[in-house]
Formats: C-alpha cells, sequence, structure tokens
C-alpha cells in the first residue's frame, strides 16, 4: 500500500467494524471522518480517536443526502445485527436502498473509490456450502431477515450500476459472521451473547438443536481484508468474500465458549428464529486470490481477546 495520506469516510465508523476501521486507518496517518447516527454504534467505540487530529466525527443519518470531499468512502452504516435490523424493517431498507444512494452520490461527485459492506446474506439460507460468489442464493423477499438480506442486494446492484453508467469505482464485500473486541453486549449475536451468558455463569442460549453451522473471523482480519480491496484497481468491484472458513455448529461453540472461560453454565434450548440460516461458510478462493488475504487470527485467540473485552465491560459495571 502506499504511504500517500489520504481523506477517508467511514459511514458507520462507531459501530463494532467501523470503529476498527478508522484505528487501523489512523494509524496508516490518513485523514478519518467517521459519520455515524448511533442507531446502534456508540460513542465509547471513538472516543479514543477524539483526540486525534487526523480524526473528525459527524454525526448524520446517510438516509439524508450529504456532501463531502473525500478520496474514499467505507459504507458501513447499516443495522446488521438479527435484533437490530429487525426492529424496524422499514428504517433498515431506508438505509440500504436510500442510504447507499446517498454515499453513492458522494462518491460519484467527489471522483472517490467507494466500498460497500455487503454481506453474506445475500446467500440467504444457502443450499450449497461453502458458498462461492458465483453461487445467487437462497432468499425469501417476506421473512424476517428479508429487509436485510433483500436491502442488502439492492445495495450491491445500485452499487454495480453506478460503476457502469458513471465508473465510481465500487468495491463490493460479502462480510460473513465477525466477531471480537467492542461487539455491542446488547447486538444479540451468538458470540456476544454466549461469552456474556457463560461470564455470567448463566443458561448459554442455543437456539434450535445448535447444528446450524457458521464460521467466525476475527475483526483485524476482516478490517485487513477490508483495506487491501480498497486499495486494488478500478477494474476490481467484486463481490468479494471475507470470513474466516473454519466452520463450525452453534453447539461447538457453545462448548468452547463453556471451556475457556471456565464457566459453569449449562446449554438451553431454545426455538430456532424464522429462516435462521442452517449453514454458512465462505468460500474464499478469489480474497486469497486477488487480494493475497487469508485470515490470521486463529478462533482460539480470537475468542480470549473477545473474552476479555467483555470480562473487563462486565466487571466496571
Ligand atoms: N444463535 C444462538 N443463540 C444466541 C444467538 C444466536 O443459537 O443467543 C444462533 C442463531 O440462531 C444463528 C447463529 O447463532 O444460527 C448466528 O447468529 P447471529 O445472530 O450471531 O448471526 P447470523 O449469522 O444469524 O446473522
Amino acid at each position: 500500500m502506499s504511504d500517500k495520506q489520504r481523506k477517508i469516510l467511514v459511514t458507520g465508523g462507531a459501530g463494532f467494524v467501523g470503529s476498527h476501521l478508522c484505528g487501523n486507518l489512523l494509524k496508516k496517518n490518513h485523514k478519518v471522518i467517521c459519520m455515524d447516527n448511533y442507531y446502534t454504534g456508540s460513542e465509547k467505540n471513538i472516543s479514543q480517536f477524539l483526540n486525534n487530529e487526523n480524526f473528525e466525527f459527524i454525526e448524520h443519518n446517510i438516509i439524508e443526502p450529504f456532501d463531502l470531499k473525500v478520496d474514499q468512502i467505507y459504507n458501513l452504516a447499516c443495522p446488521a445485527s438479527p435484533p437490530h435490523y429487525q426492529k424496524d424493517p422499514i428504517y433498515t431498507l431506508k438505509t440500504s436502498i436510500w442510504g447507499v444512494l446517498n454515499v453513492l452520490e458522494v462518491a460519484r461527485r467527489n471522483g472517490a473509490k467507494m466500498l460497500q459492506a455487503s454481506t453474506s446474506e445475500v446467500y440467504g439460507d444457502p443450499n450449497i456450502s461453502p458458498q462461492l460468489e458465483s453461487y445467487r442464493g437462497n432468499v425469501n423477499t417476506m421473512g424476517p431477515r428479508a429487509c436485510y438480506d433483500e436491502g442488502k442486494r439492492v445495495a450491491e446492484t445500485l452499487c454495480y450500476e453506478y460503476n457502469k453508467r458513471f465508473d465510481v469505482p465500487v468495491k463490493v464485500v460479502r462480510i460473513f459472521n465477525t466477531y471480537g473486541p467492542q461487539m455491542d453486549p446488547e447486538d444479540g449475536r451468538v458470540v456476544s451473547n454466549f461469552i456474556i451468558q457463560a461470564l455470567r455463569n448463566q443458561p448459554i442460549t442455543v437456539y434450535g438443536d445448535g447444528q446450524q453451522t457458521r464460521a467466525f473471523c476475527y475483526v483485524s482480519d476482516l478490517v485487513e481484508g477490508f483495506i487491501r480491496f480498497m486499495e486494488t484497481g478500478p477494474e476490481i468491484i467484486g463481490p468479494i468474500n471475507l470470513g474466516n472458513p473454519s466452520e463450525m455448529t452453534v453447539k461447538q461453540l457453545a462448548e468452547l465458549v463453556i471451556k475457556i472461560t471456565n464457566s459453569s453454565s449449562s446449554v438451553e434450548y431454545l426455538s430456532l428464529p424464522v429462516d435462521d440460516p442452517l449453514q454458512r461458510c465462505p468460500d474464499i478462493s478469489l480474497a486469497k486470490k486477488i487480494l493475497s488475504w487469508n485470515p490470521e487470527v486463529s478462533l482460539l485467540d480470537g475468542l480470549r481477546e473477545t473474552i476479555a473485552f467483555f470480562a473487563t465491560q462486565l466487571s466496571s459495571k
């Protein structure tokens, strides 16, 4: 990567992934404008950057038009965990459609590159595994996940069309399950829920029989993939999967978290949410080839870091 200082907008920069991205870009000495409306993001995620002269925060909802002169945009603004994106499905759709249009307009007007945070949810409940980028998905337009899945699918299409019509250099990354410090304890995600429950010695809530699979990527690996993708030439638009292909069942994750935390928690089986994908695992051959990217943090190391983060959070309460 070149050392040239760039002016970079991170929408959703006060969120879990966004704040890690801001930190990484600041370390590389870029000027970072973090935009967030704190719908799911939080001020405490960015408090450590507020005294950095290269960091600026703008409180704004991307659903409303805006303009900024920047070189690059990472568009991460969108509620991403099922309980959050299902709270107000129309708002989630507006964020993925109106919001992405507004961000693409900023990129078009200012000649900026734009990386769109898409998702493995575009594959829906996949009937092939692992999922390759060429797989077109098995998505329900009507279910509780539709506002997110279909919104993100439209968002991708908007990116490809802005690239075709206006030559906006877009980069579409499909993010698979990601975890790490600064996850919101209220997010309702499997990793955060299990760790908090285990640390409190409360029952671990496994939905369904726990045989559904996921593959968990540590946040620093994901962010490294974003930056590598952003630095590619304009001909590379994606989509590119980013995730850790070590697939496991939710039940195995529960057992592992209990073991590492030395918890006395038992496992409690609750009903499986509607349309919960039964399997999910990225095929990352494309990311390996184009970005020379490979996740480096093992699940054990990543979980240890994440557990330490939540332990501090719980003890400071
Ligand atoms: N899950 C679970 N218990 C929880 C939270 C989630 O068993 O307390 C399951 C959920 O049903 C799904 C998987 O864990 O099968 C991953 O859920 P998460 O919400 O983290 O992400 P998703 O991949 O579904 O977007």
